[in-house]
């Protein structure tokens, strides 16, 4: 590895620890607030409540879903292959992973990967 490719790795690494300090705190205050609309509803009909709670909880599923890929990013990254493509294993270009840092796929391969219907 020489030098230029230490700061994007650097950078992604901060930047994951950022926005998963960020997503653990949506997932955190988003439980208490769920239990409590659960006593809420409780008292009254909960038709309205019901869809709310669908809403949040489809929040809270994309919230862990970033999470799990946050951690799959600092996995590759404790096992020195971040920023290879899990599909060709060509280098992920710096740009890409600034603009994603959980990117796993090379700007071609996620493309391919997009067409064959996953994401
Ligand atoms: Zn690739």
């Amino acid at each position: 590895m020489s030098a230029r490719f230490t700061h994007p790795v650097d950078a992604a690494r901060e930047r994951l620890a950022q926005r998963a300090r960020q997503l653990e705190q949506l997932v955190a205050s988003a439980r208490p607030r769920r239990e409590i609309e659960r006593e809420v509803t409780d008292l009254k009909d909960g038709a309205a409540d019901e869809t709310q709670a669908e809403i949040d909880s489809a929040e809270l599923q994309r919230h862990l879903a970033e999470l799990r890929l946050i951690e799959q990013a600092r996995e590759r990254l404790a096992a020195g292959t971040y920023g290879e493509c899990m599909d060709c294993g060509e280098s992920i270009s710096p740009a890409r992973l600034l603009a994603q840092p959980t990117a796993m796929r090379c700007m071609a391969c996620q493309r391919n990967a997009e067409h064959r219907g996953q994401h």
